[in-house]
């Protein structure tokens, strides 16, 4: 087993801007600020068409971004056969039916089958599917699909745990339930090797 307590989460800033793009943007929200009833000539308001703009394609980045080659970019053979897990892995995303942000962590693990990747690309894959408008469900099938084709190892375990506030902001009862998603490939289809993963990321952290 393999811990990473030292991230690199990846969660880079895009400072450049397609202005084309956020010009557009920037009238659709004038137009929702008018919808709502604000009057967006009010000071406070002045600039935030454009700040929601370029919020929302920060929010999004995650269509420029090829998962298959951040895994790529860093593989490597390696003999190790051993269970790899990378947990609490922050997860940011957007539910695609309201484009209201869901909340939590995705604990991620594999087993080589003569390559390794570099274990900071994992936070990458993740924050690659996680920053677009997603489901839950296919966020976990994605990253494990991505893994699992990228790498080719003996087995891929995706789990995610997340709130979603389109759930806890519209009233909803159970509004602190979590929802819990994963997915598995190989060896992680086998009773001993899931319970294994699970009691691993359900342990107490060491750091
Ligand atoms: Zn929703």
């Amino acid at each position: 087993m393999h811990e990473n307590g030292d991230i690199d989460s990846g969660y880079r800033r895009i400072d450049s801007f397609n202005e084309e793009t956020t010009n557009k943007m920037s009238e659709a929200y004038l137009d929702v600020l008018k919808g709502i009833g604000e009057d967006p000539t009010r000071e406070g308001l002045l600039k935030t068409p454009e700040r929601v703009a370029k919020a929302m394609q920060f929010l999004t980045h995650g269509y420029n971004l090829n998962p298959e080659e951040i895994l790529m970019s860093a593989k490597f053979r390696e003999e190790y056969q051993q269970m790899v897990i990378v947990k609490d892995i922050e997860v940011y995303s957007l539910c695609e039916h309201h484009m209201l942000p869901f909340i939590g962590k995705a604990h991620v693990a594999y087993i080589p089958d003569k390559h390794i990747v570099g274990l900071s690309k994992i936070p990458r894959v993740v924050d690659a599917y996680a920053r677009r408008l997603q489901v839950q469900e296919r966020l976990t099938t994605q990253i494990r699909d991505c893994i699992q084709e990228t790498l080719r190892p003996l087995g891929v375990a995706v789990v995610i745990e997340a709130y979603h506030l389109c759930m806890q902001m519209r009233g909803v009862q159970k509004q602190h339930s979590i929802t819990t998603t994963s997915a598995f490939t190989g060896e992680f289809e086998k009773d001993r090797t899931r319970s294994e993963f699970i009691s691993l990321i359900t342990k107490d952290h060491i750091r």
